[in-house]
């Protein structure tokens, strides 16, 4: 009979090339095509064009003060009731974010879809499926040590991209539930989070395989999976990004633990 892992990897089309080694450690299987470099330093400041954010938004400092402010509960009442961009007319549910308010890995998402919108939690649709399979690939599972959110709180119609505007009107929220979870390890999940967290209009492919930073946090980037449904070939390339983060996240925690 087959264990979870291999249905997991499986799930990920990724059998039977790749396998991780020891049940709990780091998996060190890299795809054939791609070598992954551990980072030297644990942290690489991003150096890439940033984005203009030239929009018509009310993104005073006070405004950015006042969600900073907020502990959990007001926070998730400030999202709920949000009007500060177009989003909320078209919305059904606001989609705040789910899982351990305490994790070490946070994954960031763009925004709700369908699904999300009808829902009000982050990725519960087929993308959702492959995410819940990718965390099972390395051994973490929504909830337990794991926090789910997106860029934006409200579904683009039609699942368009995010205007940069509503973007830059809904990163406080994140930026706040950021602070609150002060996780070891951020991963952007594709390439309108990565975008707009590093503001950088790089691709995945150039941002994949280094230690970034949002506002002092370590990030990496890595294909939405709702891209990686559409593009199968490069799901060896996540795989490869998800053991990144995992020698990664290993390498923070020595950091953590060691005695100063
Ligand atoms: N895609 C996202 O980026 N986030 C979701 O919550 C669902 C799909």
């Amino acid at each position: 009979m087959k264990s979870r892992r291999d249905l997991v990897l499986e799930e990920m089309g990724l059998t039977p090339i790749w396998r991780l080694r020891h049940a709990g450690a780091a998996p060190e299987d890299a795809p054939p095509t791609e070598s992954v470099p551990v980072p030297a330093s644990p942290v690489t400041p991003h150096q890439s064009r940033p984005i203009s954010h030239a929009v018509s938004v009310t993104d005073t400092g006070d405004r950015r003060s006042e969600i900073m402010s907020l502990d959990w509960g007001p926070l998730k009442v400030r999202v709920a009731s949000c009007t500060d961009c177009p989003l909320h007319a078209k919305r059904n549910k606001t989609v705040f974010g789910v899982g351990d308010e305490n994790a070490d890995w946070l994954f960031v998402g763009e925004g709700p879809g369908a699904d999300e919108d009808a829902q009000g939690e982050p990725f519960v649709g087929q993308a959702g499926k492959l995410l819940d399979n990718m965390l099972a690939a390395i051994s973490l599972k929504r909830g337990a040590n794991v926090y789910i959110a997106n860029l934006i709180k409200c579904r683009p119609p039609g699942n368009r991209n995010p205007e940069p505007g509503e973007a830059l009107q809904c990163e406080p929220y994140l930026h706040r539930q950021i602070e609150l979870i002060r996780p070891k390890l951020i991963i952007a999940l594709g390439k309108v989070a990565a975008a707009n967290l590093l503001a950088s209009d790089a691709s995945v492919a150039s941002m994949r395989g280094k230690v970034h930073q949002y506002r002092g946090f370590p990030l990496i980037v890595t294909y939405h999976p709702a891209y990686l449904l559409r593009n199968l070939a490069d799901k060896a390339k996540a795989w490869s990004d998800l053991c990144f983060a995992v020698r990664t996240m290993q390498g923070l925690q020595k950091g953590a633990n060691a005695p100063t």
